[in-house]
């Protein structure tokens, strides 16, 4: 089959130290202290075959992430941008729809021919912090894509208990096509729904709700706030097309945070209230969150999801007259995040393929990598069997 593949060098920084597992596996927890000169190329590699608990998907439609260019991208050292967990070299792609081709023996729950989109999340279930609920922080964490082999391929092997149907929003489209591009936007939209309705959900129906960066986890987390009943989601993002993709999604008001004063415009729009509900989508705390202080409502809650390595200085002075909580939120899986975000595109009341700016051919892949360099474009989604 063809697939994209991503190699790299294994270079360890001088001050890396590397624990025995990265030495003796080299799936390495810092990507960006290891992994130096990576490059991707488009070739043929064996067509993958089930494990007992495995499905073989073939996949109809996988979006280009963040990540993936954090991967692609080296910084100026050489070393790739992505902080996390990563093994190469790797197919990569972690955002996909595709319909099943093949069952293992002991799959039950799905049988040939069902649409599903799958978990990026390849949780264990039996170490203490699956036990505990905590899936996407296992111990024992693998992730497609990073250090397993990932959907910017023609097939696919994912564990069963990982997948979803996306059969309901079939329906609801009435093509498979279109199933496909919408299945694949679950998982990002589902990083969003995870950080807003699992980990801390203070907020109510009527908040005021501020999300600092409109990439695809931004724009996700607006088009939710939205269809959750927020009466304004107020949006800052550098990118003018950006801004606009965020109007797209339900942003009530876009700003370009460069020199603005983040406070007094809340305040402003917040009839001097403040927000109640912020989600961090940009990356970048030491712009977004340090300087956010009197904009805070009284109860408020900061997600945290963009990622950075930065040390972030926060007003906590100001927290703890005010009760705001700032909660961390990782990953997508666990508590029906999945089924919940396929239920409401379903229903009609999230659409995210606004913010798709092109559909490419798998063989495109690399022009599709060139092309959001530039961060102008929020999601490119690949067809690879088109
Ligand atoms: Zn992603
Ligand atoms: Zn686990």
């Amino acid at each position: 089959m063809k697939a994209l593949t991503l190699t790299a060098d294994f270079a360890p920084k001088p001050d890396y130290q590397l624990n025995d597992r990265e030495r003796t596996t080299h799936r390495i927890q810092a990507g960006s202290q290891v992994w130096k000169n990576p490059h991707i190329n488009i070739g043929q590699t064996a067509d993958p075959t089930p494990k007992d608990d495995e499905v073989i998907i073939k996949v109809g439609a996988v979006g280009i992430c963040g990540s993936d260019m954090h991967m692609y991208e080296p910084g100026k050292d050489g070393y790739i941008l992505y902080p996390g967990l990563t093994r190469f070299p790797n197919i990569l792609g972690h955002e996909f729809a595709g319909t099943v081709v093949e069952v293992g023996k002991h799959v039950r729950d799905l049988k040939v021919g069902d649409m599903v989109a799958a978990e990026e999340i390849q949780w264990c279930g039996e170490c203490i912090s699956c036990r505990r609920g905590f899936v996407n922080h296992c111990d024992n964490l693998e992730e497609l894509g990073f250090t397993t082999p990932g959907a910017m391929a023609q097939y696919i092997p994912v564990r069963a208990r990982y997948c979803w149907s996306i059969q309901e929003i079939a329906d609801r489209v009435g093509s498979e096509s279109e199933a496909m591009v919408m299945g694949a936007m679950v998982e990002p939209t589902g990083v969003s729904y995870h950080a807003m309705f699992n980990r801390i959900h203070t907020w109510q129906p009527g908040a005021y709700v501020v999300v600092f960066g409109a990439g695809p986890i931004g724009l996700a987390a607006i088009a939710l706030a939205s269809a959750a009943g927020a009466s304004q989601v107020i949006v800052f993002d550098t990118s003018p097309s950006r801004r606009e993709f965020a109007l797209k999604l339900g942003a009530t008001a876009v700003h370009d945070p460069v020199g603005a004063d983040l406070n007094g415009i809340i305040l402003d729009a917040t009839y001097g209230r403040g927000v109640d509900f912020v989600v961090e989508a940009a990356g970048v705390p030491n712009h977004t969150l340090a300087p956010l202080t009197k904009g805070l409502a009284v109860n408020a809650t900061i997600c945290h999801i963009g990622r950075s390595e930065r040390p972030t200085p926060l007003e906590l002075e100001y927290y703890q007259v005010k009760g705001v909580q700032l909660a961390g939120s990782l990953g997508h899986s666990g508590h029906g995040t999945f089924m919940n975000v396929i239920r409401m595109m379903a229903s009609g009341k999230l659409d995210m393929r606004p913010m798709v700016s092109a559909r490419m051919a798998l063989d495109e892949a690399p022009s599709a990598f060139k092309r959001l360099e530039s961060r102008q474009d929020a999601k490119i989604i690949l067809l690879p069997n088109a």
